[in-house]
């Protein structure tokens, strides 16, 4: 019994000491990041999100089967924390049971019904991986880049935990040491099974093969299978510490400091972002990695290199360099690596990030389209992390794609993307058959709605038919509204999205102050860049609209009977904006306007959430696509193999690029990209 004793704790005690130290050196060098604005959402708040993403899985289920197996993997891991307890015990002594309730059956049958659903999630884990094992430049893996051979170690030390918790409890229960027994055993083996508690099921099974051997064999077996399972748990906290597999401890926290109700919406910013306190020093961006917060190296820490976000995002599906899973394990094998400089806070020793960690193509690919954030189950907050990379690229070094630099020059000198000016934005009026107010000073009080146009609706020739109809529509439902058109200059949306923070300040205070001057009460606009800019980033500087998206006010005008649908031989398959959709939760509204027109629905496969996006977002709208396939057309033979002969959409961006797309293929005689409102429009009686 001593040398058990022995064994055992001191196995215990030295892996402590080597996973300590590591978490020990893994505590300093986060505490070496920035500070974050505030991110803790207070108790309640924090124990409903652990709740349902810890505990419930909620985003892992999303895939069922490796849903599944991770469930009962993690709480396997959580309820098998009691038999770790037998599992010391029974180093001092062999009749050891958790007082109260370590005799009970109900314990007995969830310790082996736990360790048997994890050891079958094993199985799964292990089928998936072979099915998905990535040959060497197989893209299509989610694997692909993962660290594979760390996996396979998990997998098999888990399944070690297992396997040699069922021996010892197989020989517990021979020897009649087994802590659930509802009589006294007797001297030999087959008294003891008949005395162990049968809802021990898996145990049983197992002692049921050793018993054969006899009880002296079984004497060892036990006490051997009782240190291997103790010496495996330690061995695996090491491993844990030192491996991807760290995301079973780091996974709760980054969850319970991440931006909610998701890092979509608005971009997050840090202290250094507020151009009226710049200083010499101040450094926008990240440039190094000693620029980054700790929650951003929180996250680099805490990726499970699982490949969710890499098999959602659209870059990556066309070809791209970018994947978001490589882009987070390049920036933590680099953070990790120059952990030293870190820890002695020498900064001027680190490489500039970008391109000595992140290919520049691989920081100008990203659409902010939001699938990684949307897809990631330990809460990864990727599009902040990219764009504060551009920040930093854009405004420090003055480095971006030149075509970008037209688009940036035309925003600064003409107040849009085009260079178009002022002047042009009153022509799309021309097409309507009444006219509609334009405001050269305060809105006035019996004017419902300022109708906000947008840099596309009012200049490009294929997002202002979207406009042309949302007025129209606005019209014939007696909805009073007005325009501002020449006092429109963009948003800021991509200025902010390609990195330039100064400029989208300095173009969002401008539109602040004109409608605050106009007095605009209810602010609607059909690009859902601007409705993602006004409703959530224009109130952190001093901004507070009411904005409703066009897609919101023709669904209510549907829903209340102020608008009067035919029946549309149409048959519509919606494309969900991601700056709408998956950055503002609008699904419905679009959907249920559509559906109201009498047009059959057919959806695609990737919508809602996991809609694809057209390729626009991020500022990529003015961007050269060169490498891979283009991601408009991705998404436009998806819309296209519905079968559907109107692909719809609720933002100019989209209409722009899936228009581009279906023309590309050779269809647009049969198949015709509308907005919602052009759909309504062409169905109502
Ligand atoms: S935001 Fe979209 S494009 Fe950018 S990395 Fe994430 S999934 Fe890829
Ligand atoms: S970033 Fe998130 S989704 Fe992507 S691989 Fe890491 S854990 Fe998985």
């Amino acid at each position: 019994m001593l040398t058990r004793s022995l064994l055992g704790v001191g196995i215990t005690l030295i892996c402590v000491a080597i996973a300590g130290r590591r978490f020990n050196w893994l505590a300093r060098l986060l505490r070496s990041g920035k500070p974050t604005e505030r991110r803790w959402q207070g108790v309640r708040r924090t124990a409903q999100v652990e709740a349902t993403e810890v505990l419930g899985q909620r985003r892992l289920l999303r895939w069922t089967v490796p849903g599944l197996a991770h469930f009962f993997t993690m709480w396997g891991f959580t309820v098998l924390l009691t038999t770790i307890v037998e599992a010391y015990g029974a180093l001092f002594s062999r009749n050891f049971h958790i007082p109260l309730i370590g005799q009970s059956n109900w314990l007995a049958f969830v310790e082996d019904f736990f360790a048997t659903a994890v050891l079958v999630s094993l199985v799964v884990f292990a089928a998936i991986r072979v099915r998905q094992a990535p040959r060497r430049k197989d893209r299509a893996s989610r694997f692909y880049g993962s660290h594979l051979g760390a996996a396979w170690v998990a997998l098999g030390m888990i399944s070690l935990v297992i396997v040699t918790l069922l021996l010892y409890r197989g020989a517990q229960i021979n020897t009649g040491h087994f802590p659930f027994a509802h009589a006294s055993g007797g001297a030999n083996v087959s008294a003891n099974e008949g005395a162990a508690s049968p809802w021990a099921f898996a145990s049983l099974v197992v002692a049921h093969w050793l018993a054969p051997l006899g009880l002296g064999v079984n004497s060892v077996l036990e006490a051997v299978f009782v240190i291997a399972n103790v010496a495996v748990i330690a061995a695996f906290m090491v491993f844990l510490a030192y491996s991807k597999h760290l995301h079973i401890f780091l996974a709760p926290i980054n969850i319970a400091f991440a931006r909610r109700p998701r890092a979509l919406g608005a971009l997050a910013t840090t202290p250094d972002m507020d151009m009226e306190k710049v200083t010499e020093d101040t450094v926008f961006g990240v440039g190094h990695l000693s620029d980054f917060t700790w929650k951003q190296m929180l996250d680099f820490s805490t990726c499970t290199e699982c490949g969710r976000c890499q098999s959602v995002c659209p870059a990556w599906n066309t070809g791209k360099p970018l994947s978001p899973k490589l882009l987070i394990m390049g920036l933590r094998d680099t953070m990790f690596a120059s952990a030293d400089q870190l820890l002695r806070g020498e900064p001027g020793e680190l490489a500039t990030l970008v391109p000595t960690t992140i290919d520049p193509d691989v920081l100008w690919s990203c659409t902010t389209c939001g699938a990684c954030v949307e897809q990631c189950p330990v809460d990864i907050e990727h599009v902040d992390t990219i764009v504060d990379m551009r920040r930093y690229e854009v405004l420090m070094e003055s480095r971006f794609p030149t075509e970008a630099g037209l688009m940036l020059r035309n925003l600064e000198n003409q107040g849009d993307p085009w260079g178009m000016g002022a002047s042009k934005r009153l022509e799309w009026t021309k097409e309507l058959e009444f006219e509609v107010p334009v405001f050269d000073d305060t809105i006035p009080e019996d004017v419902e709605y300022l109708y906000w146009i947008g840099c596309a609706g009012a200049l490009d020739e294929r997002a202002r038919t979207q406009v042309v109809s949302t007025a129209r529509v606005l019209h014939r439902a007696g909805i009073s509204f007005g325009i501002l058109g020449p006092r429109e200059s963009c948003t800021g949306d991509p200025a902010r999205r390609l990195g330039n923070e100064y400029l989208f300040q300095e173009l969002a205070k401008n539109v602040i102050t004109t409608l605050n001057e106009a007095r605009a009460r209810t602010v609607i606009t059909s690009c859902a860049h601007c409705f993602n800019t006004m409703k959530n980033e224009y109130p952190a500087l001093g901004g507070h609209f009411d904005v409703a998206h066009h897609s919101e006010v023709l669904q209510h005008l549907v829903a209340t009977g102020r608008v009067q649908l035919g029946a549309s031989g149409d048959v519509v398959t919606y494309h969900d904006p991601c700056y709408l959709g998956r950055h503002n939760r609008v699904f419905d509204e679009p959907r249920d306007a559509l559906a109201a027109s009498g047009a059959t629905m057919v959806e695609m496969d990737r919508s809602r959430e996991t809609s694809f996006c057209c390729g626009a977002g991020g500022a990529r709208m003015w961007m050269e696509e060169n490498t891979g396939s283009r991601i408009n057309m991705n998404r436009v033979a998806e819309a296209l193999d519905t079968g559907a002969n109107v692909i719809a959409a609720a933002c100019p961006f989209c209409i722009i690029m899936l228009d581009d797309g279906v023309k590309a293929t050779g269809r647009g005689d049969d198949v015709a990209v509308m907005d919602i409102a052009q759909v309504i429009e062409r169905s109502w009686q």
